[in-house]
């Protein structure tokens, strides 16, 4: 059922869940759909790019001794290691959107959910949990992507069992879930969610007990 409250697009909303899952591919139908609604907090990375990622729009792409320097100046809210590369969201990433009347979506792992949810509750966002149908999926979908060495394709799918894993946990429980199975029903769903029409637990999917 739809809430009946008003939208609080104050609230940033902060996307999480395993490498592979779809969360890049449905907030980029969603920015497409929404061009003025929505604002992406583009984080900093330390790896390289894929093909079609542009610098300033997909992340910051950034060296190990500017993202270690970026941490000692205090830049970031949140970061972490993750498949052997470096990932942070600064504080200016959510800041540029205060203000302007658009949402602030961040893509972030479990350490930085964690990391959100720990040093800056104040953020008070809310958070999603962005599903695989089944832990079969992900190496199906991250192998069709074609952007992973098989090294980093393991390091991926050992990282999802413990996104898995926080996700199904008391303190790592999120507000929502999406099922990303069928990408249009699933879309749908995050939209609703995105646009603050779907709020709460019980209102979303649930996470398939058998992952
Ligand atoms: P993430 O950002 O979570 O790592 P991506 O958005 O890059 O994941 O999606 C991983 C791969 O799965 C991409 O090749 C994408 O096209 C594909 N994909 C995304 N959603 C679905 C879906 N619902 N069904 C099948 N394939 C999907
Ligand atoms: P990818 O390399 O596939 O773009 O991202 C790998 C993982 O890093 C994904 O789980 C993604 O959500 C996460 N990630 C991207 N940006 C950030 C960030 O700023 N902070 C944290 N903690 N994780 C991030």
């Amino acid at each position: 059922m739809a809430s009946t409250s008003t939208p609080d697009f104050t609230r940033p909303l902060v996307l999480f869940g395993p490498s592979g899952t779809g969360k890049s591919t449905l907030l980029k139908k969603l920015l497409a759909e929404f061009p003025d609604k929505f604002g992406f907090s583009v984080s900093h990375t330390t790896r390289s790019p894929r093909t079609g990622e542009s610098p300033g729009v997909a992340y910051h792409f950034t060296d190990r001794p500017t993202f270690e320097r970026l941490i000692s100046e205090g830049a970031f809210i949140e970061n972490a290691e993750f498949s052997g590369n470096r990932y942070g969201t600064s504080a200016k990433a959510v800041q540029d959107f205060e203000g302007t009347g658009r949402r602030c979506i961040l893509d972030i792992d479990m350490q930085g959910v964690h990391q959100i949810r720990t040093n800056h509750p104040h953020l008070n966002p809310i958070y999603l949990f962005i599903s695989p149908p089944s832990f079969a999926s992900l190496r199906t979908r991250l192998t069709s992507r074609g952007t992973e060495s098989p090294e980093s394709l393991q390091a991926r799918l050992d990282a999802a069992k413990g996104e898995l894993e926080y996700a199904v946990s008391e303190q790592g429980k999120a507000d929502v879930v999406v099922v990303n199975d069928d990408l249009e029903r699933a879309y749908g769903l995050f939209k609703r969610v995105a646009l603050g029409e779907v709020m709460g637990e019980g209102e979303g999917d649930s996470v398939p007990g058998d992952l």
